[in-house]
């Protein structure tokens, strides 16, 4: 079991544009485990390989009720492939910008093709706030974070707080 340190905007690589995994080895098998382990532990329900400083298209995800069964799902090089074009408002949050929450209109299905931890190809639609998480998590490998989503002023007021975060742990 290793946890990983969470980085936090406004670390640059949270921007950058994550490169596609050739080849499902080991070295991808032990940052799955690691990120599940990650994710977990902070808790979260979704986590992409560049939060971690891991410059991958690799997300692992489980949206499952606290009170069910866990349900994790990792997804390497994910594409979405389609979006309805109804949508549904979450209040969105992200382990990269602590302890902060607003409201983000996605849409309310996508379907995605990827490859699971044995590098067998998949295509699945999700609806609900699976879908939500897989648009969220597929955003990071972009460089695209859920306040892209939300008022400029709401952004960019958040992203000083970080900012200021940073600086005083840095002094
Ligand atoms: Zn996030």
């Amino acid at each position: 079991m290793a946890i990983r340190p969470i980085l936090h905007i406004p670390t640059p690589c949270l921007r950058e544009v994550a490169a596609p995994v050739v080849e499902v080895n080991d070295e991808i098998k032990t940052l799955i485990k690691d990120m599940f382990d990650t994710m977990y532990d902070a808790p979260g329900i979704g986590l992409a390989a560049p939060q971690i400083g891991v410059m991958h298209r690799v997300i692992v995800m489980d949206p499952a009720d606290e009170e069910d069964e866990p349900a994790p799902l990792a997804m390497i090089n994910p594409k979405i492939t389609w979006l309805s074009e109804e949508l549904r408002v979450h209040q969105e949050g992200c382990l990269s910008i602590p302890e902060y929450y607003e409201d983000v209109e996605r849409p309310v299905l996508c379907k995605v093709t990827y490859l699971d931890e044995n590098g067998e190809y998949h295509e699945r639609e999700c609806d609900g706030l699976l879908s939500t998480v897989v648009q969220h998590e597929v955003d990071h490998l972009n460089g695209r974070l859920f306040i892209d989503y939300i008022s400029r002023l709401k952004r960019e007021r958040v992203i000083k707080k970080f900012k200021k975060i940073a600086k005083r742990a840095a002094e």
